[in-house]
């Protein structure tokens, strides 16, 4: 994910865990070329260039790190870090939250997880599909794992804007950018969330999950 060279981590676009094309009929391949290869990049890019400016002190640490204690970046950096830090890890989430024949219902103990916290799988979909496409400009829908009240959330992130910055741990990610759908579904942000569900790879999320419950 990233390299250490004498002066600092540069970060690196990871690859696609599938073919531009698995997600089709979905998401269209010309959509994940195009947010693989130009937005995911330049996040990428521009995090690099923006760590550049920071001291080394910053520079050797984790990008998860960064994200989760934002205030320690100064002021001239802080922004463009919380952007393109954000872009940067949210995207490499988002591409393994999917998978080629994915979708369905979760099982497992996120599926409990899910349950305790919105009644029913069924519920919490409705409430994700319904409050994500309401987001106001772009920005991000998450199931997240909340370390202090120990139950998973639903949370709605403006922009680029990680749900690390908030203590919040993302387990499930959905892009309301438009960069995301609108060649497809122009402005029928609902009908693209829609067939989203259709690819969320379920294991990803349970490996997540496993990794931070407690
Ligand atoms: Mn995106």
């Amino acid at each position: 994910m990233y390299v250490l060279d004498d002066v600092m981590r540069k970060y690196e676009l990871p690859p696609l865990p599938y073919a531009y094309d698995a997600l089709e009929p979905h998401i269209d391949a010309r959509t994940m070329e195009i947010h693989h290869t130009k937005h995911h990049q330049t996040y990428t890019d521009k995090l690099n260039a923006a760590l550049e400016k920071c001291s080394s002190e910053i520079q050797e640490k984790d990008i998860l790190e960064i994200l989760a204690n934002l205030d320690q970046i100064p002021a001239d950096q802080k922004g463009a870090i919380n952007f393109n830090g954000g872009g940067f890890d949210n995207h490499r989430i988002f591409w393994n939250n999917m998978k080629s024949k994915g979708g369905g219902e979760p099982g497992g103990s996120i599926e409990d997880a899910i349950a305790k916290s919105f009644g029913s799988f069924s519920e919490f979909k409705e409430k994700f599909s319904s409050v994500t496409a309401l987001i106001q400009g772009s920005g991000w829908g998450w199931l997240v794992y909340n370390p202090s009240a120990k139950k998973v959330e639903y949370k709605s992130m403006p922009n680029q804007t990680s749900p690390r910055t908030e203590g919040l741990i993302p387990l499930l990610g959905c892009d309301v950018w438009e960069h995301a759908y609108y060649l497809k579904y122009q402005n029928k942000r609902p009908d693209y969330i829609s067939a989203w569900w259709n690819v969320v790879n379920w294991s990803d999320i349970e490996s997540r999950f496993g990794k931070v419950k407690q």
